[in-house]
């Protein structure tokens, strides 16, 4: 299984780090080893200063892929969930400065936190989700599927043309603005649409 992050995909969150507007989706890919597992704290790793949480929208594929027309992508998921995107930015904008791949900033273990999975059906528009974002009881990020430059029918046919995508493969879609620092003892929580999919504690 591999997880497909989609970077710069709301306009919100290119400003807050003064990045420039892609023209296409940025892509980077995290390992299975990347996962945190279900129901363990996140270790602040000891590389890092400021590691920031991401919170975004994620989709679990469910049926082998490639050159996928977006009219069609949406046949391959059913299931949609909330996830973090752990990111060591004072890493990040060291490998950025000197053009070097992000793998060290964004796919260390434990930098991807999948949350329960709950089936599209569920949904009456998933170009219209809400999800946040709270840190110890406070949100801390909040977005909208609308607000995304690539909708996620759009990103999958986008990275299905360089990866074939397979059964349990999890794309992430990006993270609106509102990112920050985690610390010990942070508790942070992951809704969509006002139901509670991770709760992840800080160490
Ligand atoms: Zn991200």
């Amino acid at each position: 299984m591999k997880i497909i992050c989609i970077g710069r995909n709301y306009a919100n969150h290119i400003e807050e780090l003064e990045n420039e507007r892609p023209s296409e989706p940025v892509i980077f890919i995290k390992p299975d080893s990347s996962v945190l597992l279900k129901q363990h704290p996140f270790v602040i790793p000891e590389f890092s200063e400021n590691v920031q949480h991401e919170v975004e929208l994620i989709v679990k594929i469910n049926k082998v892929g490639k050159y996928i027309d977006a009219k069609f992508a949406h046949k391959y998921y059913d299931e949609i969930s909330v996830g973090i995107d752990f990111t060591a930015r004072d890493l990040q904008n060291k490998l950025k400065e000197k053009g070097l791949p992000w793998e060290k900033a964004k796919a260390f273990d434990g930098s991807a936190v999948i949350g329960d999975f709950l089936p599209k059906a569920q949904f009456s528009s998933l170009e219209n989700l809400t999800f946040e974002l709270k840190n110890n009881n406070q949100t801390v990020q909040e977005g909208n599927a609308n607000m995304m430059l690539w909708k996620i029918d759009e990103l999958i046919a986008y990275v299905s043309q360089y990866f074939t995508l397979k059964i349990g493969d999890i794309i992430f879609t990006g993270t609106p603005k509102g990112v920050a620092r985690v610390q010990p003892n942070d508790v942070l929580e992951g809704y969509l649409e006002g139901q509670k999919l991770f709760r992840i504690q800080i160490k």
